[in-house]
């Protein structure tokens, strides 16, 4: 079948790719397809020798260098001197920090995108700092600061992956079907507050980000290997950074290890306790009932930000919310091991679209606590339709590239809009533009709750008065 790929619009200056992982490398193709601009000032800035021929065989220039603290204005400054046009920087790399590269890109007047807060090196292991000093509540925080200190301006569009990113627009259009579904008509909310009143109106008192990745490949993991769809660096990271979850108004409990912040919008809370350790209760249309890690990650806490009502210090409404990651089967069995023999395995593989042989990713958002019960609604794109979309990914990847090129279009479309979270963009525009690289987009009702699991529980351990109680849903 031949399809019909349309081209967004020009990209006046130069294009920097920061990073050629397997985001990276399945990101290009589809620049390639939708933007038009001059392949010549285009370039890819990693340390790795080993994607030199793939980017030399498409005419794209590759500075075989890392990004630095000491450098990082050096040499992207130089790529953007005396160029004529806007550029984009899409920061889609390991160990850059992204809001020193995003603070760089506004001075200079160059639209910015990256799918994660990350740091400079060094970071998430640094055990002289404290455990709230190596959350993602941190590092949101300091982008956020940074937001209210210079609105507007040269947009930077901060966390604009799956997820974080196109989860919190799948947020909102799940509401919207919701709203037609519960009886409430339809709703068309303009401002944060509006969604936030919303979401409040439904009922709904939590969302799990909730994901199944079964993809496989043919050969079995080895020992000593960590093998998983995406950065392995990257979600080693947040696997070992503490469990962290947007904290709802309709919790009655409160974990003996959770901590709250001190400083900044209070809409999470961090557990003493690695992410990667961290299971909890959750579902997905192909599994069912399932383990999910709670894994840290920006949206958990952007999307109860965004939906707080009142005081954020002591609001009239918050949704709790977090990831609930069944990861591919490899990566649990990784994992696994990693925190069995507690040494990080030598040998990192990231499965691509020539080994995997089946399976999909299932990754959407599951709105629970309402007079429906749960909603699961998200994308569950497979290898084989992935292979039909776009080259050099798997489908993991695909459901990240498509975000950001969504990302891009509206950055192109807004280009003074300062700096943003995926919460606060347009989520019919980003969906429309991405939608055709989702495979069956779906909303499915579901009957299950955390308290369907108790035997997993003793007694104690479960408040019966509600199911969707964050004590029901914490496993381990
Ligand atoms: P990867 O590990 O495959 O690739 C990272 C690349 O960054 C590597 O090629 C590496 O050489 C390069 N790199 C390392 N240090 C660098 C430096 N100092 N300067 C320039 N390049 C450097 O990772 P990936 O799977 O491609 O993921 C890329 C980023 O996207 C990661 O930060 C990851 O966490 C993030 N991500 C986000 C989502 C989402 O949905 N939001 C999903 C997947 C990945």
């Amino acid at each position: 079948m031949s399809r019909y790929w349309p081209e967004y619009g020009i990209i006046a200056g130069p294009i920097v790719m920061i990073g050629f992982g397997s985001i990276g490398r399945g990101m290009l193709p589809l620049i390639e397809r939708h933007f038009s601009y001059d392949h010549g000032r285009m370039c890819v800035i990693d340390p790795e020798a080993e994607h030199r021929t793939f980017l030399r065989q498409r005419g794209v220039r590759l500075i075989e260098q890392a990004i630095t603290r000491d450098n990082y204005r050096t040499l992207l400054g130089g790529l953007f001197e005396g160029e004529a046009g806007r550029g984009f920087v899409v920061n889609v790399s390991v160990d850059t920090d992204s809001l020193d590269v995003m603070k760089l890109c506004r001075e200079l007047r160059v639209l910015y995108i990256d799918t994660v807060v990350e740091p400079w090196p060094g970071f998430y292991f640094n055990s002289d700092q404290p455990l709230a000093a190596r959350t993602n509540y941190a590092l949101r925080e300091k982008v956020r600061t940074e937001k209210a200190a210079n609105p507007g301006g040269s947009t930077a569009v901060s966390c604009c992956g799956a997820n974080p990113g196109m989860v919190s627009w799948f947020v909102k259009e799940a509401l919207q079907n919701l709203s037609r579904d519960l009886g409430h008509g339809a709703a068309s909310p303009r401002s944060r507050e509006d969604w936030a009143t919303l979401m409040h109106d439904l009922g709904v008192k939590g969302v799990h980000i909730a994901e199944r990745d079964t993809q496989y490949v043919h050969t079995p993991k080895p020992i000593g290997t960590f093998v998983n769809t995406w950065s392995v660096e990257g979600f080693l990271a947040e696997s070992f950074q503490p469990a962290e979850l947007g904290w709802g108004t309709h919790e009655k409990w409160f974990p003996d290890n959770g901590r709250r912040h001190e400083v900044g919008c209070q809409a999470a809370i961090y557990l003493d306790s690695p992410g990667g350790l961290t299971r909890v209760h959750s579902w997905c249309p192909t599994p069912g009932a399932q383990y999910g890690f709670l894994v840290t990650h920006n949206e958990a806490i952007s999307i109860s930000d965004y939906f707080t009502l009142g005081d954020p210090a002591d609001p009239e409404y918050r949704p709790t919310c977090h990831y609930a990651y069944h990861p591919c089967n490899d990566a649990v069995l990784s994992l696994h091991e990693t925190f069995g023999s507690g040494v990080v395995q030598s040998t990192h593989r990231i499965i691509d679209e020539t080994e995997v042989i089946g399976g999909i990713d299932e990754l959407g958002v599951l709105l629970y606590g309402h007079a429906k019960n749960a909603y699961w609604y998200g994308s569950r794109l497979s290898m084989a339709e992935t292979r039909e979309l776009a080259p050099y990914q798997n489908a993991t990847g695909l459901q990240v590239t498509s975000a950001i090129l969504a990302g891009m279009v509206w950055a192109l479309e807004n280009p003074q809009a300062g700096i943003v979270e995926t919460e606060e963009m347009d989520h019919e525009r980003c969906l429309a533009i991405q939608k055709p690289y989702l495979g069956p987009v779906e909303g499915h009702y579901t009957d299950w709750h955390p308290l369907a699991n108790r035997w997993s529980k003793f007694d104690e351990e479960i408040d019966e008065s509600d199911p969707w109680q964050f004590i029901n849903v914490l496993a381990s």
